[in-house]
């Protein structure tokens, strides 16, 4: 484990809260019945800030009532923490666009990295740019010793875990017949064990700090229909969407989103090894006839993880593909 490097600056609560266009995570952190309060008072569940709606006040007693009920709200409001996100794999590609989206929208974000230190540590700068708070954290995903280490800098530095990202991934292609075992392994054990490792550390601390969460996991349409060359590959991602569906299930009852985001060819380093030929084939099965970019997975994402309307939503698989599999 090392936590290469760690920045934190002040998040200024009212940069988030004080003007309309930037409460763009604040209805999802009220989404959940517990987070819901008027002042101490648990109202019924409600989602997003229609628990600030004026429409059922309308005599002049109710009115006295309702700006007390809005001065409370709005310091309830106050109270709402911003979210804390894990996101794995964070130095570059997705994973990058993941932890700015979510850092730019004023989650708390842990930027997970494995080798990248520098990258990563520009990722934790530029959320910083924005006002957010970062941290860079170099562990493996899987080695369950980095994993609960990532877990304990989350809590140390904001002392929860809301959102987890499993979006740390490799690639070892070639054909069945001529694949090691060392690459099969090596390929289930990080798309497919790590994503397990930091599922489970992370439940563990929803379940206990928030009794709420969202768990997004980046699988791939290799997963849903196979893929020339990646065997492996397919069969992490594809496990990756039972471990998705199984844990929705597990955890519905703690008010935990377990969702699966299936991305078809995104432009980033991974796909980047093709080579021109292959890119050309590629392009013919795409009805958009372009790559994907880091930024539209990002928005998928942060969707998922953020917006209210999200928030019936568990067990789900989403492809994000320009049209290739349907
Ligand atoms: P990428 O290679 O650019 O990024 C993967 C990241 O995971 C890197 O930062 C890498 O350092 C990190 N990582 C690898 N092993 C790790 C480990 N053991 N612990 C922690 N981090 C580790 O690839 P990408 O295209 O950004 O892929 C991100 C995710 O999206 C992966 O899960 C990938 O399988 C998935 N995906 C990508 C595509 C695509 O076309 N790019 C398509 C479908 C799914």
């Amino acid at each position: 484990m090392a936590v290469a490097a760690s920045s934190v600056i002040a998040l200024n609560s009212v940069s988030i809260f004080g003007d309309s266009s930037d409460r763009k995570f604040l209805p999802t952190w009220q989404w959940s019945p517990s987070s819901c309060r008027i002042g101490s008072v648990h109202t019924k569940p409600c989602i997003g800030l229609q628990c600030r709606s004026r429409r059922s006040f309308a005599s002049s007693s109710t009115c006295v009532r309702a700006k007390r009920v809005e001065q409370a709200s709005s310091e309830a409001a106050q109270e709402v923490e911003a979210p804390v996100a894990i996101v794995t794999g964070a130095s570059r590609g997705i994973g990058k666009a993941v932890a700015l989206a979510l850092g730019k929208a004023g989650c708390k974000v842990l930027v997970n990295y494995v080798r990248s230190s520098k990258e990563a540590e520009a990722v934790s700068k530029e959320i910083e740019s924005y006002g957010g708070q970062a941290v860079t954290f170099g562990g493996d995903v899987l080695k369950e010793a980095n994993v609960d280490a990532m877990i304990k800098t989350a809590l140390d530095a904001w002392g929860t875990v809301d959102i987890l990202v499993n979006n740390a991934g490799i690639t070892r292609d070639t054909l069945l017949m001529r694949m090691t075992k060392l690459q099969w392994q090596e390929v289930i054990d990080v798309n497919l064990t790590g994503a397990f490792l930091c599922t489970q550390a992370a439940a563990k601390v929803m379940m206990k700090k928030r009794k709420a969460g969202k768990i997004i996991n980046i699988s791939s349409v290799a997963g849903l229909v196979g893929n020339l060359g990646q065997a492996n590959y397919s069969a992490a991602k594809a496990g990756v969407i039972g471990l998705t569906k199984t844990v929705a299930r597990e955890y519905a009852s703690r008010n935990i989103n377990v969702n699966a985001v299936a991305p078809g060819f995104i432009a980033t380093d991974m796909t980047s090894k093709l080579g021109g030929d292959i890119e050309k084939r590629i392009l013919t099965t795409i009805p958009f006839g372009r790559y994907g970019q880091p930024a539209e997975v990002a928005g998928l994402v942060e969707f998922l993880a953020l917006n209210p309307a999200s928030n019936y939503i568990t067990g789900q698989v989403f492809t994000i593909d320009g049209g290739m599999v349907m």
